[in-house]
């Protein structure tokens, strides 16, 4: 799918955000070789940091804006087949060379629904994993979970998995925009999973917002960003709904010849600001055009008390992520990167399957990327945190990015978006809350109007 241009502010059928550098469509099963001989290698000096994402497909209901590869019809046999092929997939991680003596920095478990397992297949799936991969000295254990599929027993084992951050997928509060939107769950499975996970004490909980679902109004988005604002959660991750091909609201739009039920962007855009004022107001501070959180004194320590992890939420994997780390990318149609090479895991679960019973490694497209699109990548990615360090950029690509995209530094500057203070690139609040139809400008000719997934 091509990147949308909001030249109306429609939002139309298309993809918006940007995830990566080059597009998905240009990765492909030709290069799996590539993928293979990194593994293989030793890992480049400096060795960047280590991350472990675990895909986890299945979900109650298939949200009506969902682009994932997620399964609503397997049942416990299925989940089980599932989780001894990951499995199988971390013994074929094991012993290879460009693995060898490095520890995880940040392990993820997304989905889909990680939550969506029972304590006891959770618990068995550690258990297997943990013959190969260990995660005791990673800085940060992140486990995504849908508020409904919760139980106080539950979010215990998943603390006992050294998580760190506590995902919550709430997305909005008003149980018929929720309807609307094909979730599962409703506000008051969020208020009790939230309270029992403090109790459970989580060091961070993190709430996802969408802005625009369908349904959603100017009062029901504000009202929704006030009982967000009085969980008092660490971290909140708010996102503007968009409407990529393969969900089932572009479906019913192509379907009914008409145009989108989702709020435009400028409306998108008002609401995200409007959130982000409110939170700042409260003590948050904005972490990446996505994200806010909440500023916390450590607590003191001292007898009886040694919970002084409260500080400010962090995002290592993201920090690390975009600044160039590697992910191992677990699952069916997971993503990672290795070694200057990007992959994905093939993306059917009979692909998936088969290729591990045969003892391979289930890789389905691959893309060994140049060191100047490892710098746009990055450079891209950055930008979402809404500020540039070129000086960081001379240093590990030898490139002053301020001179080789001044054209497009330029006319960001001049539409107000961006300003240049020397080596300093600082988005404007309008350019942040835009920040990934910017994206493209960076990307390389042959990218620039190409099917991005
Ligand atoms: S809960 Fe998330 S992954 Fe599952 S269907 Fe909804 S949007 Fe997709």
């Amino acid at each position: 799918m091509q990147l949308s241009v909001q030249k109306d502010e429609q939002t139309e059928v298309g993809s918006y955000f940007v995830a990566n550098y080059p597009p998905f469509s240009a990765w492909n099963a030709a290069q799996i070789p590539s993928y293979l001989a990194a593994m293989n290698a030793p890992a480049p000096k400096p060795t960047p940091p280590l991350g472990l994402y675990i895909h986890i497909p299945f979900c109650r209901k298939r949200c009506k804006f969902c682009y994932f590869r997620v399964y609503t019809d397997k049942n416990s046999s299925d989940v089980d087949t599932y989780l001894t092929e990951l499995a199988r997939e971390a013994e074929l991680y094991a012993n290879r060379t460009a693995l060898a003596e490095r520890e995880f920095d940040f392990v993820y478990f997304g989905g889909g629904t990680p939550s969506f397992l029972s304590a006891e297949q959770l618990e068995r799936l550690i258990g297997r994993i943990s013959e190969h991969w260990r995660w005791e000295h990673a800085r940060e254990v992140t486990f995504e979970c849908e508020p409904g599929t919760l139980k106080r027993s539950k979010l215990e084992t998943i603390k006992s998995l050294g998580t760190t951050r506590l995902s919550l997928g709430i997305e909005h509060f008003d149980d018929e925009v929720l309807a609307i939107g094909g979730r599962a769950h409703r506000s008051s499975e969020v208020f009790q999973a939230f309270q029992w996970a403090r109790e459970v004490g989580f060091p961070q909980i993190n709430i996802d917002l969408i802005a625009g679902m369908v349904g959603d109004t100017q009062d029901k988005w504000k009202e929704t960003v006030d009982q967000a604002l009085a969980l008092d959660a660490d971290s909140v991750t708010i996102y503007q709904m968009e409407v990529p091909h393969n969900t089932e609201i572009a479906r019913q739009a192509r379907t009914s010849g008409e145009s989108t039920p989702v709020a435009s962007w400028s409306t998108k855009r008002w609401w995200v600001d409007y959130a982000f004022r409110i939170f700042e107001k409260a003590g948050y501070e904005i972490s990446s055009a996505y994200t806010l959180v909440k500023h916390r004194p450590p607590l003191p320590t001292g007898e009886g008390c040694d919970a002084d992890t409260r500080g400010d939420a962090e995002f290592v994997y993201r920090d690390a992520l975009w600044h160039g780390a590697d992910l191992i990318g677990t699952g069916v149609a997971s993503f990672g990167h290795l070694a200057g090479v990007h992959y994905q895991n093939v993306d059917s679960w009979e692909g998936y399957i088969e290729l591990l019973e045969r003892g391979e490694l289930p890789i389905g497209r691959a893309m060994p990327i140049t060191d100047r699109q490892r710098l746009i990548r990055e450079m891209i990615l950055q930008m979402k945190l809404g500020r540039l360090d070129a000086d960081y950029f001379r240093r590990k690509f030898g490139q002053t990015i301020t001179n080789t995209f001044a054209n497009a530094f330029d006319a960001l500057q001049n539409d107000g978006l961006l300003a240049l203070y020397g080596d300093e690139v600082l988005l404007s609040r309008a350019g942040l809350l835009r920040v990934d139809s910017l994206l493209p400008r960076f990307f390389e000719p042959q990218f620039q109007n190409v099917r991005y997934t």
